[in-house]
């Protein structure tokens, strides 16, 4: 495996894999990875013959008040665990490499971009579709994986590879989670392991959306109300938003009747996680 830090030694390197008419894959990450980000890697590695991971910390994505300084950094043990996988380049690098001084170009992006995390973190997809669509025009990837558990921002990415005649084929990868439901993430690290129990709350809520569905409530008013008084029940955690969406444009629904996204955000203690699930109902029920 190679590790490069400049992006001229990287587009050097996937220049020859290209050459040689190897089709390259690409998993953007921020580090301190999981299983979650390893079931992409995986993916990556069955479909590409070459596969780049990147790891950087993409500092346009915080908002002033997040958690950006203190957000986990385990280069090491990430190199370790990608070499262990088979993936081939990681791309691991500095800010000032990838925002040189100077640099006052971003993509700002409207529709799916504005509600939800688009609404309660300002700026947060402008700076997820500028390092995307930089490391894009970097890697040049023919696939490039990405995971359900930020659904919102793979919506943003599918909007932006197509508004932008962008030439990649963008995969959704199923949510890891732990054994007991809760969705891995790099932010479970920050939970005490008081936090890390009440931090199951999210998955309970959507299994709770699930099963409400399958047994035949269409009522979205109904399921979102169910879910704000589990959230204020529960002590240590805060709802930030629940939505039950049109999964393509995140309208929110009135009704259950086709395909939807169940999506949450809330705060377990000071730490921000978010979830979802997608909704079907049942064939052949009202
Ligand atoms: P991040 O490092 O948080 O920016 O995540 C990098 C990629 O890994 C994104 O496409 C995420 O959606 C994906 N990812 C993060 N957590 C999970 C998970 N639990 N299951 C699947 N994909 C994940």
């Amino acid at each position: 495996m190679e590790c490069y830090t400049t992006c001229d030694e990287l587009r050097a390197a996937l220049a020859q894999q290209r050459a040689r008419g190897r089709t390259i894959g690409l998993v953007p990450t921020m580090g301190a990875l999981h299983e979650g980000h390893l079931s992409l890697v995986d993916a990556s590695l069955r479909e590409c013959d070459h596969t780049v991971v990147t790891i950087f910390v993409n500092p346009t994505q915080f908002g002033p008040q997040e958690d950006y300084s203190r957000y986990p950094r385990t280069l090491e043990e990430d190199l370790a665990a990608l070499a262990a996988r088979g993936a081939h380049t990681v791309f691991a690098p500095s800010t000032e490499e990838m925002y040189r001084p100077g640099h006052v170009t971003f993509v700002e992006m409207q529709g799916v971009a504005l509600p939800l995390e688009g609404q309660r973190r300002p700026g947060h997809f402008r700076g997820v579709a500028t390092i995307v669509l930089k490391l894009f025009t970097l890697v040049l990837p023919d696939r490039a994986y990405f995971g359900q558990k930020d659904y919102q921002q793979s919506l943003v990415v599918r909007r932006l590879v197509a508004d932008l005649n962008l030439d990649v084929q963008i995969r959704l990868c199923p949510i890891v989670r732990d054994a007991d439901g809760l969705a891995l993430s790099s932010r479970n690290r920050y939970l005490s392991p008081q936090e890390r129990r009440q931090a199951l709350l999210l998955h309970q809520a959507l299994q709770h959306v699930v099963s409400r569905v399958a047994g035949g409530e269409r009522n979205c008013q109904t399921l979102l109300s169910e879910i704000e008084a589990l959230f204020a029940a529960a002590p240590g955690v805060r709802l930030d938003y629940a939505s039950i969406a049109d999964p393509e444009t995140l309208a929110p629904l009135e009704r259950i009747e086709g395909p939807a996204v169940c999506a949450l955000a809330a705060f377990v203690g000071t730490t921000r996680l978010i979830d979802n699930t997608l909704l079907a109902p049942p064939q052949g029920r009202a």
